[in-house]
């Protein structure tokens, strides 16, 4: 299995979700092991900023990176699609300060790195695979990888609503890219009428509407045309995470499993993981030796 980029550059626009602004983003090739970069094309000198969960420095609302006062924030969708699509070096020009939200899913995102084309590089993909249990708890929140010879992620939520059923708020994702688009990409975000007006009293989620999230009061959905899966929250709680773990800085083979997890477990999970190297191991596969994952697109 060889390390992916894209074909070509491609260029893609939306509104932040926090500020409410236009976003430029330009997705551009990126040499073999080069990894995941974000540059701000706004800012003099275009800093460079790597998807790198030990540059998380603020976990509310979404996995936002920060190096010396640079910021990128709302960076987990694009991320999944990214990890979704198996893309292991990209160069990503963000005109702002957050990744624009689009539809609050990652299915713009993975539609346009499949438009741009994928181009295998030549040199082996490199893989973490877990070797030792890792948990991490908050109260009564946790979230955990085990090894595994696969990559799987078992997610509950918990919310007592009643427009999300008890039934619809567990799910257990065998990951393939093939998975990944069918089942995951399309799972929007959420949120609660009542926070929602909080955050814009402090001028926060000045773009968020019906357009980009899934949006409930206290007792139904409120946007018109409803679900795109009945268990839509927790299949979008599999995305963020998914997202998240690729600040691994690679694709994993595990078992991720968490019980009512976000951003900021999901980051001190992957803290943990570095914590011990005896934690995992880099692995490459051969054409002798296929990957526990279907990458196939
Ligand atoms: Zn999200």
């Amino acid at each position: 299995m060889q390390q992916r980029t894209l074909a070509q550059p491609v260029t893609l626009t939306g509104i932040g979700l926090h500020s409410g602004q236009n976003v430029t983003l330009n997705l551009c090739p990126s040499d073999i092991n080069s990894g995941i970069h974000f540059i701000r094309s706004d800012i003099a000198g275009a800093p460079r900023i790597a998807a790198d969960a030990f540059l998380v420095k603020d976990t509310v609302m979404s996995s936002n990176l920060e190096v010396d006062n640079i910021k990128v924030g709302t960076v987990e969708h694009l991320l999944s699609a990214i990890a979704g699509i198996g893309i292991d070096n990209l160069r990503i020009k963000v005109s702002a300060a957050e990744l624009p939200i689009m539809d609050g899913s990652a299915i713009a995102y993975t539609q346009c790195l499949l438009n741009a084309g994928i181009k295998e590089q030549a040199a082996a993909k490199p893989f973490m695979r877990i070797l030792k249990p890792i948990r991490v708890t908050d109260g009564e929140k946790w979230a955990q990888i085990v090894p595994f010879n696969g990559y799987q992620l078992t997610f509950e939520i918990d919310f007592a609503h009643p427009a999300i059923p008890k039934e619809t708020q567990q799910l257990h994702f065998c990951f393939s890219s093939q998975n990944f688009l069918a089942q995951i990409s399309s799972a929007r975000t959420f949120g609660f009428m009542k926070d929602i007006e909080y955050l814009q009293r402090h001028n926060l989620a000045l773009g968020g509407s019906l357009d980009n999230a899934i949006v409930l009061d206290d007792e139904r959905i409120m946007n018109t045309t409803g679900l795109r899966h009945p268990d839509e929250f927790v299949r979008h709680k599999i995305l963020d995470a998914i997202g998240d773990l690729y600040l691994a800085k690679y694709s994993l083979i595990g078992h991720f499993s968490a019980y009512k997890s976000g951003h900021a477990l999901n980051n001190q999970l992957v803290r943990a993981l570095y914590a011990d190297k005896n934690n995992f191991e880099i692995v490459t596969f051969d054409d002798k030796r296929l990957p526990p994952i279907d990458y196939s697109l």
